[in-house]
């Protein structure tokens, strides 16, 4: 890609100060106007041609520029929610916090924002805040300058003109690009303080697009790491969903390590990563989670915080079974003492998948009886699949024997009658309920 931008003085939509804008022309950087979706192309369109500016923003600019597939196309521009409304008959305003408009084009649906204000330095005591510094509300028009400096990383605030074909920059996100930097837009300290989350942001997208977290964006991480755990449990549980499905948990996950945010969050897996056996099935659960991203195939959440969450539990099962109880008396008191250890520890799991997780851990001992009406009862179970993939992962990374994962597979495969024959049942109907011929007259 060649480095080699202009500048141009930008007159800003509320008539106010002129801004500097780095431009890049379209012979300069790799986005071809293809390379947008027709529904983002179209809604640009209509929003210029009533001479308002509309442009790609974030993710999309940024994916593109590295030569990938964006998730979506996020449309920002200086039409308020209710005149975008007004072009689009098919579209809706949305959301509390921040409104936006979405439109909808056949299945399609685009996320269209109003440009916002940047919150910087003395501007920061116009939106309302905790007592944290944590910004509550910030639904402040702006122009199109202030709104690439009110987002998180230099990278995420590039904009994409399709029609004029131009990336604007006006965070220096470009050149970051280029030399792969993660770099926090403003005050690194100040930026982390109003949204904490962005601590967790940065490491997804240091991990998944290969980015190096700037000095001093890293330095502000580690000293501000504690801000986390003011965040609402619901939306760091988010947050968290998002870095163990983008694609390259294993990396994420080592570095949440590194930066000492695992040990606040997930206690857990900080310490399976301490033993051999724990490290082995994490990375390996990780790695197939990886994969199945790269596969476009779908991840759930309770088989993944199953896996992070399961080594401690394992160890304690095994520490039951030694003292010579029974495989699933021994695992549900393992799992009780887990959860009532984890009271108040780290990342707050929901209800419903908590259960799910039980759920799955609890199969494990039940995966253990291959004889009688248990392993048919089994396959009826809630989260069945579930459960055998866990099993199977854990015969992989060595947990359990082999053989258990050859027969449950083998099981899985066979007739109905082989099943009877392979967990040693009677085949009632071929015995008991034969039809007699009736001797009639003898
Ligand atoms: P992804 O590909 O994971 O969706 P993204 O960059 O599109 O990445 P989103 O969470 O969809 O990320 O957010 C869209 C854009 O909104 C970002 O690129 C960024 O410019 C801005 N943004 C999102 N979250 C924040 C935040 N917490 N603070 C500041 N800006 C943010
Ligand atoms: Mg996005």
């Amino acid at each position: 890609m060649i480095f080699n931008f202009f500048k141009f003085r930008k007159s800003d939509t509320t008539g106010g100060d002129k801004s500097q804008v780095v431009a890049i022309p379209k012979n300069d950087h790799n986005i071809k106007s293809c390379d947008i979706s027709s529904s983002a192309r179209k809604t640009i369109e209509t929003l210029q041609a009533k001479g308002y500016t509309a442009v790609v923003v974030g993710g999309a600019v940024r994916d593109l520029l590295l030569g990938e597939v964006p998730k979506d196309f996020d449309i920002a521009t200086d039409a308020t929610p209710e005149e975008i409304k007004q072009l689009f008959k098919r579209s809706r305003i949305i959301g509390r916090r921040f409104r936006l408009v979405h439109v909808y084009w056949g299945r399609d649906v685009l996320e269209i924002s109003t440009f916002r204000a940047a919150i910087a330095g003395d501007q920061v005591a116009k939106f309302v805040k905790d007592d944290k510094g944590r910004i509550l509300r910030d639904n402040v028009f702006g122009t199109q300058e202030e709104d690439a400096l009110r987002r998180d990383f230099s990278v995420n605030a590039l904009f994409y003109d399709p029609i004029k074909e131009i990336v604007e920059d006006f965070s220096g996100g470009y050149r970051d690009l280029l030399q792969k930097r993660l770099k926090i837009i403003g005050v690194p300290k100040v930026r982390f303080r109003e949204d904490p989350v962005r601590l967790l942001r940065a490491i997804r997208f240091s991990a998944k697009l290969g980015l190096e977290i700037e000095k001093n964006t890293l330095s502000s991480m580690r000293h501000l790491k504690t801000l986390l755990l003011n965040v609402p449990s619901s939306r760091l549980f988010e947050e968290m969903l998002k870095i163990f499905f983008c694609g390259k948990a294993v990396s994420a996950v080592l570095l949440l390590q590194a930066e000492g945010l695992l040990q606040m969050l997930l206690p857990e897996a900080q310490k399976a990563l301490k033993d051999d056996l724990g490290k082995k099935f994490l990375l390996l659960s990780l790695s197939k989670t990886d994969q199945r991203v790269e596969d476009g195939r779908s991840n759930s959440p309770s088989f993944v915080l199953a896996a992070i969450l399961w080594s401690e539990v394992f160890v304690r099962w095994r520490q039951g079974l030694a003292s010579g109880k029974r495989p699933f008396l021994a695992l549900v008191q393992a799992i009780d003492k887990f959860y009532l250890s984890r009271n108040s520890r780290g990342l707050d799991i929901p209800k419903r998948i908590e259960m799910d997780i039980r759920k799955i851990w609890l199969m494990q001992a039940r995966f253990l009886k291959t004889r009688g009406r248990s392993p048919h009862a089994l396959l009826r179970a809630l989260r069945f699949r579930a459960g055998y993939d866990f099993m199977l992962l854990r015969c992989e990374a060595g947990q359990e024997d082999q053989d258990t994962g050859f027969w449950w597979t083998e099981f899985l495969r066979s007739s109905y009658d082989d099943r009877l024959e392979m967990t040693g049942m009677v085949k009632k109907k071929q015995y008991n309920l034969q039809p007699r011929k009736q001797t009639v007259g003898r």
